[in-house]
This record gives structure tokens, C-alpha cells and sequence, in this order.
């Protein structure tokens, strides 16, 4: 593997298929995640627009939020679903992370790999055209307009005793992505069935501490309710699913009233399994070897939820399958997910 600084930014590489643009669906822009922290510089923007629209409800000690309003939307999302920052003061005014989601990138030594998040139905469902850097190149750059990328990579470890080259790794991705894009179940091309043994703790308990500590009414919370629910009756089939609220359903029945043919519900899942290893997110923290329990944990969680929303909502198999690729992505983005990661036995 190169040294670390030989991971670059250009050329920007797009992976092939990946489809993308900005609908304004307005899910980004609730409290279906935290939004924030924020940095000193990007407090100071948001001040300058109105003071007002910063919380720290986290305590005087922590960074700023942005505030949300009792329906769950940013302070500045106006009833247009428009960012009213951005209509006023431009799109660099907003925090860097508004002008970036859904948009990511990771420094390889073959380039810049330009990444996209999937709790976002402008990537997910309707009418998309293919992903061009022209039109995401706004959210690459830094306040300098220079590329920033979220992470440089730096070791690939596939098992705890072994890495491989990057060149090495492209082999082993190619052949990965390619299974997946046939329509091979996405469990046999990542080599393994989900929901591996916890070290010192068990399923149960992991699952008990989400929802201790996630539900606060918050559309986040319901996520984690939905998450944790549907993890429960894939341990345990006799479990009786609770079907919580979906307060991101309005975000969801835009981007499916939008044209555009129904996608095939097994083509949304995979294409999102096929970003998670694009983005070379597992390189943070775990080998590939865990990376591919974990993924086939949470896609195995991911079909499970879109059974129930095709059975008792009436979901298309497209918005079903989008709907739990949010639940998922955002449960899989949470340090409560990395901590259980960190228990799974290889
Ligand atoms: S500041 Fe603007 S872009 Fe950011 S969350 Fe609020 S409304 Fe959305």
C-alpha cells in the first residue's frame, strides 16, 4: 500500500451506474439526523444570518446544532422546502455539511472516489440521472474552493493479520461490485448470512441500549425504532413487530410522484451495499472481514423492514426498499452501531 499522502483527490472518479441530483425532497434538512456540529467558522456564518438559529441544548461547552422547529425542520427550511440561507446569502454561507450531503469524498491513490449517502430519495428513488462531478463539484470543495475529502485511505486490512494493496484491493472490489450488480443475493456475494455472535454481550441487550437511549420523539428516534424492531423479529420470528410513525413519509411521496420508471426493489439494495464499499468507510475502523458481517446484518434488517412496509403501508417495493436504506444508513452512521460492530466475532 502506497504511503498515506500518495492518496489523492484527482482525477474525480464516479462509480459507474451511481445515479444522483438534488430534487430538494427536504428529508436532509430535518431531524432525521443531528445538524451539526458546528464548527467555530460555520456557527459564525449561521450567526451573521440569524443568531437564532443556533442551539446548544448540548450545553455552552459543546458546539452549536442548528435549532430545529417543533415540526422537525431546520430553523431556516422555508415552507418552499428551500434553505433559507441559501436563498439569501448563497450556498456558502450554509455549514459544510449542508452544502455537502448527500455528496462524499475519499482520497485513494487512484483518485478521488465521489461517494453518496441513501437516506436521501433524491438518490434513491425517481427520476435520477447518472451522478456528474460537474454538477456535485459545489459539495467537494472546502470555503477555499479546494477539494476536501472526508477521508484519506490508508490501510486496507482484510483480516486481522492481512492487507493488500490497493491494486489488490480493486481485484477483490471489482469482483464484489460486479455480483452484486448481476442481482446475486447480496448475502452470497459478500459471504455471510448477518448477525454474527456479540464478544461479552449479546443482540438483546445491544438492541435494548438503542432504544434506551435513542427515542426522543425525534425522526431519528422512530428510525431507531424501526432499526431495532425489525432486528428483533429477524432473531426471534415470533416477535410481534410494533410498526412506529414515519414522520419522513411527506419527503419519501415526493421523490416517488416525480417520473421515472419503478426501480427493482433487490436494484436498490444492492446499489447501496455497492456505495458502502465504494466509499471504503469500513477502512476507519474495522477489517473487510467484519465490514461484510456488518453489511449483511443490515441489509438482512433492510429486507426485513421492506416487508413491512409493502404489507402494512401499501409501499411500492422501490419506496419500501429506499425507506429502509434510511433506517439502515442512519442506524449504521451511529456510535451505538460502531460499538456493536466492535463486538462482532469474525
Ligand atoms: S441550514 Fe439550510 S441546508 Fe442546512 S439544514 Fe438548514 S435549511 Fe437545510
Amino acid at each position: 500500500m502506497p504511503p498515506a499522502q500518495d492518496a489523492r483527490v484527482r482525477p474525480f472518479l464516479v462509480r459507474p451506474g451511481a445515479r444522483y441530483r438534488c430534487f430538494g425532497d427536504g428529508l436532509c434538512c430535518t431531524d432525521i439526523h443531528i445538524l451539526g456540529p458546528l464548527s467555530k467558522s460555520e456557527a459564525r456564518r449561521v450567526a451573521k444570518v440569524d443568531p437564532e438559529g443556533l442551539s446548544y441544548d448540548d450545553g455552552p461547552k459543546n458546539p452549536p446544532v442548528l435549532r430545529v422547529a417543533t415540526d422537525g425542520g431546520c430553523h431556516f427550511l422555508q415552507p418552499d422546502r428551500r434553505c433559507g440561507i441559501h436563498a439569501t446569502h448563497g450556498p456558502m454561507q450554509k455549514p459544510d455539511f449542508c452544502r455537502r450531503f448527500p455528496i462524499g469524498l475519499v482520497a485513494t491513490p487512484q483518485g478521488g472516489r465521489i461517494t453518496t449517502e441513501h437516506r436521501c430519495p433524491c438518490r434513491t428513488l425517481g427520476e435520477r440521472p447518472l451522478l456528474d462531478e460537474d454538477n456535485v463539484l459545489d459539495s467537494l470543495v472546502d470555503q477555499r474552493g479546494k477539494p476536501k475529502p472526508d477521508r484519506r485511505v490508508k490501510k486496507l486490512k482484510l483480516t486481522k493479520k492481512t492487507t493488500a494493496t490497493f491494486e489488490e484491493w480493486r481485484a477483490i472490489e471489482a469482483q464484489l461490485l460486479s455480483r452484486l450488480a448481476s442481482g446475486e443475493d447480496p448475502r452470497d456475494a459478500l459471504g455471510s448470512r448477518g448477525f454474527p455472535e456479540l464478544k461479552k454481550s449479546d443482540w438483546p441487550t445491544e438492541l435494548d441500549a438503542i432504544v434506551a437511549e435513542c427515542i426522543d420523539g425525534s425522526a431519528f428516534g422512530f428510525a431507531a425504532l424501526w432499526f431495532v424492531e425489525h432486528a428483533r423479529k429477524r432473531l426471534n420470528p415470533e416477535h410481534r413487530v410494533r410498526v412506529p410513525h414515519r414522520p419522513w413519509a411527506a419527503a419519501f411521496d415526493r421523490a416517488q410522484a416525480r417520473e421515472g420508471a419503478p426501480r427493482e426493489e433487490r436494484d436498490v439494495l444492492s446499489d447501496w451495499l455497492a456505495d458502502e464499499i465504494w466509499s471504503l468507510r469500513w477502512t476507519d475502523d474495522r477489517t473487510f472481514d467484519v465490514a461484510r458481517l456488518e453489511l449483511a446484518t443490515r441489509f438482512v434488517i433492510a429486507r426485513e423492514v421492506t416487508r413491512t412496509l409493502k404489507r402494512e403501508h401499501g409501499c411500492r417495493p422501490d419506496r419500501a426498499a429506499a425507506e429502509s436504506l434510511m433506517v439502515v444508513e442512519l442506524m449504521g452512521e451511529s456510535q451505538y452501531w460502531t460499538d456493536i460492530v466492535a463486538k462482532m466475532k469474525s
